[in-house]
């Protein structure tokens, strides 16, 4: 990766990491993101989600239409990400029949001189965008690895509670609003509140501990709440929480 940063100033509140992103592109991109660069804009052209330049091996998110929507960036990224991976695939000549294999062509093309901009551009003329082959690709791919995606990024953002590695407790740096913006820690406190007092009452219902231990428990919840089983259900919530947000 040549550069990889916010390329705009100001309050980056509602957008992903770029330790985030940079682990997107390491994962999913073919080369690991040795040739690709990204950057945040403000502004894209057509208001598009994002953009890949196959020149420059550059992808962009636009801001404007993503901030605060954690699926819509994510979900971005992959797609360009996949544009990117075309582009490499698309260097070595001896694929290139396969990928162009069942697909419309230039006339009298040569498959050896042709661009892969020109040769996405005449697809996008002959199919239309919705249904042209490089991007019903791109979206599959999106598709494809989207949930694998979001489980990872969460699993990492989150850490483990009692090590204090729960990034959306703290509220330190610029640099680290990634979940927390979406989610305020009031919310958050409530919320480990809820799932320590539902899990104690199915023990106390079901009499899995007797009625010391449980307000043993009742008297110092952060027993629980240091447990495996508590972040399984922490984690549970809070990705399901972001995939519900559609707050843009
Ligand atoms: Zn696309």
């Amino acid at each position: 990766m040549k550069f990889n940063n916010f390329s705009e100033e100001g309050d980056l509140l509602g957008m992903l990491t770029p330790d985030v992103v940079n682990f997107l592109v390491k994962t999913y991109a073919k080369d690991q993101g040795a040739d690709l660069n990204w950057a945040y804009k403000r502004n894209l052209e057509h208001d598009d989600y994002g953009i890949y330049y196959y020149n420059s091996e550059t992808l962009y998110v636009n801001i404007n239409s993503t901030i605060k929507d954690f699926d819509r960036q994510v979900d971005t990224i992959l797609h360009e990400i996949q544009h990117h991976n075309q582009n490499l695939d698309w260097q070595i000549k001896k694929n290139r029949l396969g990928i162009v294999k069942g697909k419309k062509l230039p006339m009298n093309v040569n498959l050896n001189l042709l661009e892969i901009w020109d040769l996405h551009e005449f697809w996008t003329k002959t199919y239309g965008y919705e249904n042209s082959p490089h991007e019903v690709d791109a979206r599959v791919f999106a598709r494809s690895k989207i949930d694998e995606a979001l489980n990872s990024i969460i699993q990492q953002e989150l850490g483990i509670p009692d090590e204090g590695k729960a990034r959306i407790e703290i509220e330190k740096s610029r640099g680290m609003h990634y979940l927390l913006s979406n989610i305020p820690p009031d919310q958050l406190e409530q919320m480990k509140l809820r799932i320590t007092n539902d899990f104690i009452d199915y023990l106390e219902r079901d009499k899995i501990l007797d009625k010391k231990e449980i307000n043993d428990l009742k008297k110092n919840p952060k027993m629980f709440q240091q447990t495996e089983l508590f972040k399984q259900f922490f984690n549970q919530e809070i990705k399901d929480m972001i995939r519900k947000k559609k707050n843009k």
